[in-house]
């Protein structure tokens, strides 16, 4: 019953409770909005999951903010509303004119808008030999303090140099991210998050998305923000903390389900399921740029990948157990479920589950406070205890509960968070970039670009090798050049 409830407003805000049977409903009968507070809230009326509003309009600007950087330094067409804004030049050769030289370096003109781009990679990296240097003490962990001292340059260079080398790794990504979108029609993604910095306390997480096939990781976005912080749903204000910090429950035992359980009870806690900062009772926060909404960082990551994958026959997405991971991905791959070429599962499983190895017919299983459909199966061994993996189906369109038990691991994709904290340890915990996370987004376009290219998880094989897309590793060479 809700006049206000637009088309628009509903298509992110309908019911996402599974076991609900308005689930997924885009009619407003099934509704009702409370709009008297300064945050209103919408709630399913069939089984009563209340929920911030996420805003479209605010949700649209954050995925214009995380497009914007990914297309920092391209060459590609910049005006805001032309339709080739951000397209590359040397994947769209047909939405452009060459247009002239600017010193040595080719210049295209955009056929829809006019507006002039100079390639910086028509020529060679004049850098190269300091930028694969750079690279190369990068990855075996040194500080950037010490890098500077080694090459006897300032400290303003060097960041200038992380600079360039993050615009020649973001347009290598675009080119390689195009190449992995068109492989094929069936994907199998998995997401994990964590905090960028998580001795920091600021706030700042890390979504990441691959495909668990290959290991290529095809999205990673942060809830950070250059603009100033307005009265904007979007931003999370400087005054907010939590007035209580809950202790986490700590789980009963190292059991798979005890696990899940006191998960879920940590879930439960919080001021809204799909917040992972409501427990924080204290925010370091940045001093430059603005803290975005966990769930509106989200959506948008997955907005972009809906977009590249909206025509597939199958995608299958994994994640890690996080409500504000499956809030968004419900929103944003809403018309593939639709189509029901869309599966969502969260997925937890024993360190030692074997990949690729058939385990137990699966059971259901529940626990206090459990709302989801949660299965178990175990894989035997000849000594010692079973290895376990629980599997929650959110969303069910082609996979069976065995199927979605056979699906591979999601540990590639939190192994290379794990691996980004470990081999850039300095900067990530450096005191006075506690303040400053923005810093580290160069490093991240760097490490993200390595990864997937260079990065060989056995000889010969790096993620886009494995996803078909790479002849060969690239050499930090051929990354950066
Ligand atoms: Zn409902
Ligand atoms: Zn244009």
């Amino acid at each position: 019953m809700s006049d206000n409830l637009s088309p628009e407003l509903l298509a992110l805000n309908f019911c996402k409770n599974p076991l609900c049977a308005d689930f997924g409903s885009l009619n407003t009968a099934n509704y009702s909005l409370s709009t008297g507070s300064q945050n209103p809230q919408i709630a399913c009326i069939h089984c009563h999951s209340i929920s911030p509003i996420i805003w479209p309009t605010e949700l649209s600007n954050e995925v214009t903010e995380q497009l914007e950087h990914n297309n920092r330094g391209l060459t590609a067409c910049t005006g805001e509303d032309c339709m080739n804004v951000g397209l590359n030049v040397q994947l769209h050769p047909n939405r452009y004119y060459a247009f002239g030289f600017s010193g040595d370096k080719q210049r295209y003109r955009c056929k829809s808008c006019q507006k002039t781009v100079v390639d910086r990679f028509s020529v060679e990296n004049p850098n190269l030999k300091t930028h694969v240097t750079i690279l190369a003490l990068l990855l075996t962990g040194f500080s950037l303090k010490e890098i500077a001292a080694k090459l006897k340059i300032q400290a303003k260079t060097l960041n200038d140099h992380i600079k360039t080398m993050a615009i020649i790794c973001r347009q290598k990504s675009s080119v390689f991210d195009h190449h992995w979108q068109n492989k094929g029609q069936l994907f199998l993604l998995g997401s994990d998050w964590s905090f960028l910095q998580p001795k920091s306390h600021n706030g700042v997480l890390w979504v990441c998305t691959g495909d668990l096939d290959s290991h290529y990781i095809a999205q990673q976005s942060l809830n950070l923000s250059e603009q100033k912080i307005t009265t904007n749903h979007r931003f999370i204000g400087r005054d907010f903390v939590a007035s209580i910090n809950t202790a986490a429950t700590a789980p009963k035992t190292k059991a798979l389900k005890d696990i899940t359980e006191s998960l879920s009870v940590a879930h439960q806690e919080r001021t809204h399921r799909n917040n992972p900062l409501h427990n924080q009772t204290q925010i370091n926060y940045p001093a430059k740029s603005s803290l975005v909404s966990p769930i509106y960082c989200t959506s948008a990551h997955y907005l972009q990948l809906n977009q590249a994958l909206e025509n597939k026959e199958q995608v299958v997405l994994s994640m890690s157990f996080e409500p504000m991971l499956a809030d968004a991905a419900m929103l944003s791959f809403n018309a593939l479920r639709q189509k029901q070429s869309f599966d969502l599962l969260y997925q937890i499983e024993d360190e030692n589950w074997l990949e690729g190895k058939t385990g137990s017919k699966p059971q259901l299983f529940k626990f206090d406070g459990s709302v989801e459909p949660w299965s178990l199966s175990e894989q035997w061994h000849l000594r010692g205890k079973a290895d376990q993996r629980a599997i929650c189906q959110l969303v069910e369109s082609n996979l069976t509960q065995k199927q979605a038990h056979q699906l591979p691991k999601l540990s590639p994709i939190t192994q290379y968070m794990a691996r980004f904290h470990a081999m850039f340890k300095s900067s990530v915990n450096e005191p006075r970039r506690k303040r400053r996370p923005e810093g580290l987004l160069p490093l991240l376009d760097i490490y993200r670009a390595w990864n997937n290219l260079c990065h060989q998880e056995n000889p010969g094989e790096t993620p886009a090798v494995n996803a078909g897309i790479s002849e060969k590793p690239l050499s930090l060479d051929q990354l950066l050049q």
